[in-house]
Order: C-alpha cells, then sequence, then structure tokens
C-alpha cells in the first residue's frame, strides 16, 4: 500500500458529511432468509400456440418447469373464445405427455350455454378436473362486453353452470386494482364472493407490480368474508414498453418506479431481463416475506425469468 498524505480538512468535511448521511439513512431490516420459509405453491400459466414454432416453445417452456412440480398449469382461452379447440389440444397433450396437471380457461364469450357446457363437458371426458372459469373480453372493435344472449351472462354464472356439469375444481380471477368495468371497489369484492359462493375454491389475481397493494386488497377480502386462497398473479416483464400499453386497458396500474428502471432499456434485451428479474424478485420476496406462499407466473410461455423468480422463492427441482 502507498503511504497516503492526510485528507486535507476540507476533504475530511466533506467525508465525514458523506458518512453521516449514511448513518442517519432509514435502516430496512433484511428480508428472512430462505430456510426460515417453506418452498411456495406455485402454478403456471401458459397461452395455446398458433403454429408449430411457437408449439415448439411452449413445450420447451413446460419441460423446464415441470421439475419444479406445480400444483397446476393453467392454459389460456382466446379472446372472444377464439381458441377453444387450440386451448383444449394444449390442455390435452399436457395431460398425456407431461406428470403436470393441467387447468382448462373457458369463458363466456360468444358462446350459448350449451356450447360452453359441452367444452366442459369434453374437458371433464378427458380427465381434466380444474377449470379457470371468466367472463372473458368482448372481441375487439366491439363496443363493450354484452352478454351472449342465451350464453352465461357472468363468471359467477359460469361458475355455477360448471358445478352443474362435474365436480370440477375451479378458480376465478380477481382484481387488486379494480376490474376497470367494476362500479365500485366493493362492488368489485362483492362480485369475488359471488363467485366464491357459487363454487370456486381459489381467485387467482390479475398481475400488479406493488406488493401492497395486494396485502391491501387480501386484507379487504378477509374482512368481506372471502376466505379461500387469493394466489398473486406474477407478471416477469421483460418487455416494458408492451407491458405499459397492455396494462392501460386490463386495470393494472404502472407504477412511475418502473418506467425509471427500464428507462433507455428499449434496444438492450439483455439488461431489461436483469432488471425484469430483479424487479419480480423483490416484489415476490416482500409477498414471500408477508407471509404469502402461492404465487402463479404468467410465464408468457418463456421458462427462463419464471424459472429464475422461482428458484429465489426457494423452489427446487423435484424428483
Ligand atoms: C387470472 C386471470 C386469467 C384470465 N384468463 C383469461 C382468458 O384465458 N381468456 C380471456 O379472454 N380473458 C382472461 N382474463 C381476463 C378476463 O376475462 C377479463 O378481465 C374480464 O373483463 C373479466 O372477467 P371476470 O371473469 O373477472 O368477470 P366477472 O367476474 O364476471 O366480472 C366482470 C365485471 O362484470 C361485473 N359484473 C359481474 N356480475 C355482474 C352482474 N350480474 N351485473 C352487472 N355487472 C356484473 C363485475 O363487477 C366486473 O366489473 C383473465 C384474467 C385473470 C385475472
Amino acid at each position: 500500500m502507498n503511504e497516503m498524505s492526510p485528507p486535507s480538512p476540507k476533504q475530511a468535511q466533506a467525508e465525514a458529511k458523506t458518512l453521516g448521511n449514511w448513518l442517519s439513512g432509514p435502516r430496512v431490516d433484511a428480508l428472512p432468509s430462505l430456510t426460515a420459509m417453506p418452498a411456495p405453491l406455485l402454478s403456471f400459466e401458459f397461452f395455446p400456440p398458433r403454429t408449430e414454432a411457437l408449439e415448439a416453445q411452449l413445450w420447451s417452456c413446460v419441460k423446464r418447469l415441470e421439475p419444479l412440480a406445480p400444483r397446476f398449469v393453467s392454459v389460456t382461452y382466446g379472446a372472444g373464445g377464439t381458441t377453444q379447440a387450440r386451448t383444449h389440444a394444449t390442455v390435452t397433450r399436457i395431460l398425456r405427455e407431461s406428470s403436470l396437471t393441467p387447468a382448462a380457461h373457458l369463458t363466456c364469450v360468444g358462446a350459448t350455454k350449451e356450447e360452453v357446457d359441452a367444452v366442459a363437458r369434453d374437458y371433464w371426458e378427458a380427465g381434466v378436473r380444474h377449470i379457470v372459469a371468466l367472463r372473458g373480453d368482448a372481441p375487439s372493435g366491439a363496443n363493450g362486453y354484452e352478454p351472449h344472449p342465451g350464453g352465461y351472462a357472468y363468471a359467477a354464472d359460469l361458475v355455477a353452470g360448471l358445478k352443474r356439469i362435474g365436480d370440477f375444481e375451479i378458480s376465478v380471477a380477481a382484481y387488486p386494482e379494480v376490474h376497470p368495468t367494476a362500479s365500485s371497489p366493493d362492488d368489485d369484492l362483492d362480485n369475488l364472493k359471488r363467485k366464491i359462493d357459487a363454487g370456486a375454491t381459489r381467485a387467482i389475481t390479475q398481475y400488479f407490480f406493488d406488493a401492497p397493494t395486494f396485502l391491501r386488497f387480501i386484507d379487504r377480502a378477509h374482512a368481506a368474508g372471502i376466505t379461500v386462497p387469493i394466489v398473486p398473479g406474477i407478471l416477469p416483464v421483460s418487455n416494458f414498453a408492451q407491458v405499459a400499453k397492455f396494462s392501460a386497458m386490463c386495470g393494472a396500474r404502472v407504477p412511475d418506479w418502473m418506467g425509471t428502471l427500464f428507462d433507455g432499456l428499449d434496444e438492450d434485451a439483455e439488461t431489461r431481463r436483469m432488471v425484469a428479474a430483479v424487479v419480480a424478485a423483490e416484489q415476490v420476496r416482500l409477498l414471500q416475506a408477508n407471509g404469502v406462499d402461492e404465487f402463479h407466473f404468467y410465464t408468457l410461455n418463456r421458462p427462463d425469468l419464471t424459472y429464475a423468480i422461482a428458484h429465489i422463492l426457494g423452489a427446487r427441482p423435484q424428483g
């Protein structure tokens, strides 16, 4: 080490001030260690692929995540019921060719009760026992949602209809930041309660980015008499611009701090992915520290971020 000259009084004063600032800053306790917490229960959402190339991508995603032994994996149903055949094919392939338990999304849009019931009966006969029951949204270009004449009008009606067909396990949607067309937060909670009273045994939330938003929501849900699990839906964000646009439509708030974090990274996919992993890891660790031990990941058929974040939560390959 070189011999150094002592700091000038001015330098010494500046250094003392810096250290002084650090010493008087807020103290944040460390998050609890992983060994103090059970590995969480996981579930993953996929969408049904449109092309052979996307089918291969989905399948490699399924195989990568399979060893994490999720409780179930769900497959979405396209807006306006447009993916009925592809959703069915994906769900039954998962049932046949993996050890995973699939859950099929089903919506009320654009179909009579008889048509929806026929899809549900097909699932039951194929051995599928879990449905994610949703109202769905109007097809693009339509002027808001209108129930199909002769169809199930809302998700609560669909849940009741499904229960008449078979003793399905049924999950429904919940909105920590309130569904965009709900008349009030309390009405939205009443609607969630109606879905549970009709036979749903789990709610999965729309994605959100601020952990306290979710924690306040489950407090309100519990006060409203809801006792089934409300599983946080986690969206690892690798394409910020796209998520910001989509979030405006589905009522999920994108906090300013996220815009700042992704600022300047539009052309830098690699850094974006690293930032995305940190953002999601912080979110889930904070939820976990608050006692949440079940997570649903919106994978967008890409396994890497989900796998890494599940690992950080303590999930390890089984068997
Ligand atoms: C976890 C999750 C998965 C999803 N998967 C899909 C998918 O695969 N395919 C897809 O198309 N969409 C999907 N969506 C989006 C969902 O379809 C939309 O958010 C839709 O707008 C609402 O569906 P819901 O099941 O929550 O509707 P509902 O619970 O029926 O509620 C929708 C709105 O209608 C209001 N409402 C309910 N009952 C009544 C009534 N009797 N009279 C008047 N108003 C009423 C509610 O307050 C609420 O504002 C998903 C959403 C989530 C959170």
